[in-house]
């Protein structure tokens, strides 16, 4: 398995194919010496990118992370991290979440204090926020671009009229823009990234994704067919609506898993595999976010590289004509 980088999106910055997150899992799901396990399972397999959000274990994610960060010796130069602003930490005030000038500066100096860091690679608004004029947050950013605190901002799960006025803002006043987006994209999630937002890539400043989910959350392992297995996702406290909606709302992806189950050992793989590589099959995808809870899930997912080179045209053919009815 060699890894591959690609640029993202227009920027000069170099990410690796695929990434590592901690959403769940850091803080929350599994013990800091699986979380030290996971990450230099990454790093040493060329991942330089790794994810993070305020509101991820309420910061204790950021916490575990940027303490295994800080032991690593890894150079500051090898790799990439980020946060995300918008759902708050601990404080659940007015102010502690949404995209405000105050709680954009003030999650950006929490994350890079419980980081470790003395700046974020990216910082993504985490969701758009209603209730704050979009030039207040395209200022906030470009503010912190220019201290030096973020090099990269970009937006997650942002419509693309959205992200077409924060462009506009941006240029009329001379302020950094967004260059990348966080969306979710998997064989069952798709139309933004192909369609919605088709018109966002080869317009300045261009627009790079690290995508989210690409196992919808595992229900794209075929783990979720036959019931909710101990010790997955789906049990984890606090999930309870993510699991009401993959065992209900998703019944009609989950009659099509089988069938995909069928076409990866075809291929002599696995379907997790299969799933990621579909994803990297997109060469508008820069990243793809993986996230494991132990590291023979990572090991696993990481093999997806080795299979890039099978995806054919026809193969990618069956693949669409399979997930796509129930694919949103
Ligand atoms: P996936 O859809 O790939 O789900 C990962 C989970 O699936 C794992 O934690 C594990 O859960 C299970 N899993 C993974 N690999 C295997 C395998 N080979 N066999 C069996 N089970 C497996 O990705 P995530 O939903 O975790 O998203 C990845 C990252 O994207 C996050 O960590 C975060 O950084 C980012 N993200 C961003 C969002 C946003 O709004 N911007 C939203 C969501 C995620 P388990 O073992 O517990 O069942």
């Amino acid at each position: 398995m060699t890894m591959l980088y690609r640029r993202l999106g227009r920027t000069g910055l170099q990410v690796s194919a695929l990434s590592f997150g901690a959403w769940v899992t850091f803080g929350n799901q599994i013990g800091d010496d699986t979380a030290r396990e996971l990450l230099e399972t990454a790093y040493a397999s060329g991942v330089n990118f790794f994810d993070n959000a305020e509101g991820y274990a309420d910061g204790q994610a950021e916490v575990v992370m940027g303490r295994i960060l800080k032991n690593s010796g890894w150079a500051r130069s090898s790799y990439v991290v980020s946060s995300k602003v918008f759902f708050g930490d601990t404080y659940k005030g007015p102010n502690g979440r949404g995209l405000s000038r105050k709680h954009v500066v003030e999650a950006c100096h929490a994350a890079l204090a419980r980081l470790q860091v003395d700046h974020l690679d990216l910082y993504f608004c985490h969701r758009p926020d209603p209730d704050t004029p979009i030039l207040e947050t395209v200022r906030a950013m470009h503010d912190l671009v220019v201290q030096g605190k973020v090099l990269y901002w970009g937006t997650s799960e942002w419509g693309a009229a959205e992200i077409l006025e924060a462009r506009r803002l941006a240029e009329k006043h001379n302020l950094h823009a967004p260059v990348m987006e966080q969306p979710q994209y998997n064989l069952f999630h798709r139309r933004r990234v192909e369609q919605e937002y088709a018109l966002l890539y080869d317009t300045e400043p261009g627009l790079g994704t690290t995508i989210w989910s690409p196992l919808a959350s595992g229900l794209l392992t075929g783990k979720y067919n036959d019931g909710v297995p101990p010790e997955s996702r789906l049990t984890v406290k606090g999930l309870e609506w993510l699991r009401n909606r993959i065992t209900a709302e998703q019944k009609p992806k989950l009659d099509v898993v089988p069938a995909l189950v069928a076409i990866a050992h075809e291929l002599d793989t696995t379907l997790p595999r299969l799933a990621v590589a579909w994803c990297l099959a997109n060469p508008r995808v820069s990243t793809v976010i993986l996230g494991a809870s132990r590291p023979t899930q990572l090991r696993e997912n990481l093999g997806a590289l080795d299979l890039l080179p099978k995806l054919t045209p026809e193969l990618l053919a069956r693949l669409d004509a399979l997930a796509l009815p129930a694919a949103t």
